[in-house]
C-alpha cells in the first residue's frame, strides 16, 4: 500500500492511501480494495477531496452499502466528530451533530441527557451523516420526525449549502439524496430538534412487552433505548461475527387489487396502510417463498431474519447481488411483488 500527502488549509496533513483495502470499511466484510482512500475529520478535509479528479464514492459506517468490486477511484470517509448544543426553549433542544459521529453514540448522548427522540432508533449501525440518506427508521421511529436542517457540501463546486426539511424529501427509506441529487452532496453535519419533555412511543413491535419482562412500569428513556437493544440484539445478526447490512430489502407498497387478490389466497398475510396502497412485510414474502435460512455457495438469508443477506465467509459482492436478484425474481414470480433493494450497490 502507498500513501501521498495532500495539504489543506489550517496546516492540516491529509492522507491518500492507494489500493486500499476495504474489509474492516463493510459490515458484509467484503474483502475489496479501494484505488485511492482517504478520511476526512473536518470540513475543510472535505472541500479539499471535492476536488479531487475522477470517481469518488461517499462512505460512513460502510453498513448499507454492497460493493460489486474493487473501487476504481476515491473513497471518501466522513470521520468529522462532535455534538453541540445550538439552541434551546422551554420544550425542545436543537443539537447539530457531526456527519461521522456514529449513529449509536449520538442516541446514547441523548438519552444521557434526557433528550427525547431518537431512543427508538438505539443501535442502528453507521454514521449521522448517513442517517438522512435513507431516512434511517425503527420501531415506529423515523428521522424526519426529529430532524431540523443538515449542511452539505456540493461536491462539483465545494460550496456549502443548507437543506431543511421540506427540501430533504424524506419518505420511507427514500430522501432527496438518494433521488435526484444522488451522489452531489456530502452531508456535513445534522441539527436535530429533541424533546425535553418526551411522549415515549412503546406501542411498536415487542418494546412494551421487553419493558414488561425487564420489569418495567413506567418507562424512562434509557429503559426504552434499552429494550430496543435488547431486542435488536436477539433479533439481528452482529456484523462483526456475520457480515450483513441489516435489511437488504425495502418493505413494498402494493396496490389494494393486488393485495385483495393476496388476501384471498393468504388470509393471514401481514399488512400495513401506506399512502399509495398496502405495504406487505417483505421479509413475509421472502419466508414465505422458501428463502429463509436458505444458503447458496457463501450467501444466503438469514435464519431468523429473512430479510437480512449475509457472507457466510468468503462471499464476493457479485455472489451476493447475484443472490438477492434470485430471491427478487422468485418473490416475483410467486406473489406478483417486485421487491426493491434497500443497500446501495457500487
Ligand atoms: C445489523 C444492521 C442493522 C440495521 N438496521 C437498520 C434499521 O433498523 N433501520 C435503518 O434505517 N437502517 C438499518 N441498517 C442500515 C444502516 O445502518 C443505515 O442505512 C445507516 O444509516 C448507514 O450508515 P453508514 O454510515 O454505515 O452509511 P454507508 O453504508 O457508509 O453509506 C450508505 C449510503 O449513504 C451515503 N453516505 C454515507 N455517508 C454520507 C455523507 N456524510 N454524505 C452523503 N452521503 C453519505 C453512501 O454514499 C451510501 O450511498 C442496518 C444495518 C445493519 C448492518
Amino acid at each position: 500500500m502507498q500513501a501521498f500527502i495532500i495539504f489543506v488549509p489550517q496546516n492540516h496533513l491529509l492522507l491518500m492511501l492507494k489500493n486500499h483495502p476495504l474489509r474492516a470499511y463493510n459490515t458484509f466484510g467484503l474483502a475489496v480494495k479501494a484505488k485511492l482512500f482517504a478520511e476526512a475529520t473536518d470540513i475543510a478535509s472535505l472541500k479539499k477531496l471535492c476536488q479531487h479528479d475522477g470517481p469518488k464514492y461517499i462512505l460512513g459506517g460502510g453498513s448499507n452499502v454492497l460493493f460489486k468490486g474493487d473501487y476504481p477511484g476515491l473513497i471518501l470517509r466522513v470521520a468529522n466528530k462532535g455534538i453541540q448544543v445550538i439552541r434551546e426553549d422551554a420544550e425542545q433542544v436543537w443539537v447539530e451533530v457531526q456527519a461521522g459521529e456514529a449513529w449509536h453514540q449520538f442516541v446514547l448522548w441523548a438519552v444521557e441527557h434526557e433528550l427525547g427522540g431518537v431512543e427508538n432508533l438505539s443501535l442502528i449501525p453507521g454514521t449521522v451523516g448517513a442517517a438522512p440518506m435513507q431516512n434511517i427508521g425503527a420501531y415506529g421511529v423515523e428521522i424526519e420526525s426529529v430532524f431540523d436542517s443538515l449542511e452539505a457540501i456540493e461536491i462539483a463546486t465545494g460550496q456549502q449549502v443548507t437543506f431543511f426539511k421540506e427540501q430533504c424529501k424524506f419518505g420511507y427509506r427514500e430522501s432527496i439524496f438518494k433521488q435526484a441529487l444522488k451522489n452531489q452532496f456530502i452531508i456535513a453535519s445534522v441539527t436535530f430538534r429533541l424533546q425535553k419533555n418526551p411522549q415515549l412511543n412503546i406501542s411498536y413491535g415487542d418494546i412494551s412487552k421487553t419493558l414488561e419482562e425487564m420489569g418495567v412500569q413506567q418507562a424512562s428513556l434509557r429503559q426504552v433505548s434499552d429494550a430496543v437493544i435488547q431486542i435488536r440484539r436477539s433479533k439481528l445478526p452482529d456484523p462483526a461475527e456475520l457480515g450483513n447490512a441489516g435489511s437488504f430489502f425495502k418493505n413494498p407498497v402494493i396496490s389494494q387489487d393486488l393485495f385483495a387478490q393476496l388476501q384471498a389466497e393468504y388470509p393471514t398475510i401481514p399488512n400495513y396502510p401506506a399512502v399509495n396502497g398496502v405495504k406487505i412485510p417483505a421479509g413475509w414474502l421472502i419466508e414465505q417463498d422458501g428463502w429463509k435460512g436458505k444458503q447458496v455457495g457463501n450467501t444466503g438469508c438469514h435464519a431468523r431474519q429473512a430479510l437480512v443477506l449475509v457472507n457466510y465467509g468468503n462471499a464476493t459482492g457479485q455472489e451476493i447481488l447475484d443472490f438477492s436478484t434470485r430471491v427478487i425474481e422468485s418473490v416475483h414470480a410467486h406473489y406478483g411483488v417486485r421487491l426493491d433493494r434497500e443497500v446501495n450497490v457500487v
